[in-house]
């Protein structure tokens, strides 16, 4: 029998593209039932793999994952209740985006499984919200927050900073108001110009390093929410499970196109993609590195195991303890370190 494997579902779909989105998503209205019928045959797929599995967490992303009917849900819900074990399942996160749920919408997710909604605000100023390609306004993602909070399921928010011309007290506003919604997580990413997408084209007037670098400690500073990953910040109990599971190294299973997965069969790694169902074996040291690169991101930092214990190079690491710290069977970034994670990660490897 196969260990318990979390399941990733993308949902390729969106109202429009926004000007920095690299994503895998369309702007096209799907047929949902062949997307569901899809989705239904890759977990039947994986069902005669893996057997029937525990799943610890299931997290809909996107795309706009919120555009899906209701019933669409919980088909695949229930179906993958009927093939893999959900007895142990603590979280089932939707990402959503402000316009596309009301009340009665958000109930019915809630009804058939949902217990985690991770919001798309991105800003709270309707310029910004404009700039970034957004359809909708600081009203509407706010009411949505509103409606969410007051449900019995934990809510995130995502943001975005380091916009042309932000400046730390940017960072400071945004972040006030963060704490004075009384968000329990919510996740801060830096604006990356990604080619081939509308902001990849223009020649924007980005800050600079040393700006980005003190917006990101000015976050730290300003949010009343602890960090526990590099863009990631909750109270605790309110970290996004799923996500920490394959931060840790678990095993998942990506469905749909889009998806990638690291399954775990007859004691050997997987890199795994959903749509087509593509899966080629990796060996140890490639999986070490990949659990180091997203442990590291993480404030508890990655655990050593004997396939991570083969890669470290012990000698940089004692050596370079303002950066990066054994503790136990842990190894972890210190603040230092964290500015400079991709670097480093290069360094401690022999
Ligand atoms: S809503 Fe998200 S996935 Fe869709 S286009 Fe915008 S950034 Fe990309």
């Amino acid at each position: 029998m196969s260990p318990a494997h979390n399941i990733y579902i993308h949902v390729p779909f969106c109202i429009s593209k926004c000007n920095y989105c690299a994503f895998f998503s369309r702007a096209i209205a799907p047929d949902w039932e062949s997307y569901k019928n899809q989705i239904l045959s890759e977990v039947d797929f994986w069902h005669n793999k893996l057997g029937r599995v525990n799943v610890p967490t299931i997290f809909f992303g996107g795309g706009t994952p919120s555009l899906m009917p209701t019933n669409i849900f919980a088909d695949i819900i229930n179906h993958i209740a009927k093939k893999f074990d959900l007895s142990n399942c603590s979280e089932i996160t939707l990402e959503s985006n402000p316009g596309t749920l009301d009340t009665q919408k958000l109930d019915d997710f809630i009804k058939s499984g949902m217990s985690r909604l991770s919001v798309g605000v991105q800003s709270f100023d309707d310029n910004e919200l404009k700039f970034l390609g957004r359809r909708h306004d600081a009203k509407c993602a706010k009411k949505l927050l509103d409606i969410a909070m007051q449900k019995n399921i934990r809510v995130s928010a995502d943001f975005i900073y380091g916009l042309p011309n932000h400046n730390v007290q940017n960072v400071i506003n945004l972040c006030n108001q963060i704490n004075k919604i009384g968000l329990q997580h919510a996740s801060l990413y830096e604006l990356t110009i990604e080619k081939n997408t509308p902001f990849g084209r223009m020649n924007l007037n980005m800050p600079n390093n040393d700006t980005m670098a003190d917006m990101y400690l000015a976050i730290q500073d300003n949010i009343k929410l602890p960090r526990y990953e590099v863009s990631n910040y909750a109270a605790r109990d309110n970290h996004c499970k799923h996500n920490e599971n394959i931060w840790d190294g678990a095993p998942y299973i990506g469905l749909g196109h889009g998806a990638r997965g690291r399954v775990f069969m007859d004691g050997v790694w997987f890199e795994q993609s959903g749509g087509d169902i593509k899966f080629n074996a990796i060996d140890d040291t490639t999986r070490a590195i990949e659990k180091l690169m997203t442990g590291l991101r993480t404030m508890r930092g990655a655990t050593i195991d004997n396939d991570i214990k083969n890669v470290l190079d012990f000698d940089f690491i004692n050596s370079h303890n303002a950066l990066v710290k054994i503790d136990g069977d842990k190894i972890y970034a210190t603040d230092a370190g964290i500015l400079i994670l991709d670097d480093l990660l290069v360094d401690i490897l022999r």
